[in-house]
């Protein structure tokens, strides 16, 4: 089409931001870092390379995501311990926080729930910032490799993308069949993964992850949690996923819990106040 004569003025105008999210309750980090110095660990859960692994931590404690052997990418799923429909929802984060999420940034439940259920505490590549390419860490933009799009885009029966190994961990932590645990799972928090949109034809990218053993990501529980991690195919993700050829690592889980009255003063956040009417009596 031939561009309207107002078309650079048109392009001209300045964006505003959807979710000002100035109003959004804050968490008190201070409040969190002083409990973590006095927390003593759980326990750990090794996750191994191109499979998942479950864990489960009670509102009010900590758990630590860490590269171990080698730069590699994890999937992170999250839902209330207690009921699985509410689950972390990626895109409503995204549209909250941003792209990639960062300490003080939190991974939201979805509807009717929205509400936290994690809190970011620590994050030792938020040097990383934004690259030249307009890449980041830790995304809420892509979804998990799967074996559907594999299937679609090149005919392939690939067994260990993240989707399939969130559904076998799921499957196994809670007794659902297979199908049922499939269900569950959802787009993730693409945690150490190196993301973004390239400027000039808009689609996803991935290069290789800035993460390097000893890295970690450091999360509070603000509600009861089961998560599942996948230590995805892709390994570092700089080549490609969805197959056996990139070299691999584990990645590590540790839950750990604050001294007794070391959260006084804070309370796990309620369910979201909308009265779910949508209008009607
Ligand atoms: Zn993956």
């Amino acid at each position: 089409m031939t561009e309207p004569s107002d078309a650079a003025a048109r392009r001209a105008v300045e964006p505003v931001i959807c979710y000002p999210n100035e109003t959004l309750p804050v968490p008190d980090l201070e409040l969190y870092a002083q409990a973590r110095k006095g927390a003593v660990k759980l326990g750990e859960v090794v996750v191994p390379p191109r499979d998942a692994a479950c864990f489960r931590v009670k509102a009010g404690q900590f758990f630590r995501i860490s590269s171990v052997e080698g730069p590699q990418v994890g999937d992170l799923n999250l839902w209330n311990a207690e009921d699985l429909s509410e689950r972390f929802y990626s895109g409503k984060s995204r549209a909250l926080h941003g792209t990639h999420l960062t300490v003080g940034e939190r991974m939201w439940s979805s509807f009717p729930y929205l509400r936290p259920m994690a809190t970011i505490i620590t994050d030792t590549l938020d040097w990383y910032g934004i690259d030249a390419y307009g890449g980041s860490v830790h995304d809420v933009i892509g979804t998990r490799c799967d074996p559907y799009t594999g299937n679609l885009l090149s005919g392939t029966q690939y067994h260990h993308c993240c989707h399939s190994n969130l559904t076998r961990a799921l499957a196994d932590e809670t007794g659902l069949s297979l199908h049922e645990a499939e269900a569950h799972v959802h787009d993730v928090l693409n945690v150490f993964m190196c993301t973004g949109f390239t400027r000039d034809t808009g689609q996803y990218f991935m290069k290789a992850s800035p993460v390097r053993p000893g890295d970690h990501l450091e999360f509070f529980a603000e509600i009861d949690l089961l998560g599942a991690l996948s230590a995805c195919p892709g390994g570092d993700c700089s080549t490609e996923h969805s197959s056996d050829t990139a070299r691999c690592h584990p990645l590590l889980v540790e839950m750990f819990e604050p001294a007794q009255g070391a959260l006084n003063g804070w309370v796990s956040p309620p369910v979201n106040g909308y009265d779910r009417s949508h209008g009607r009596a």
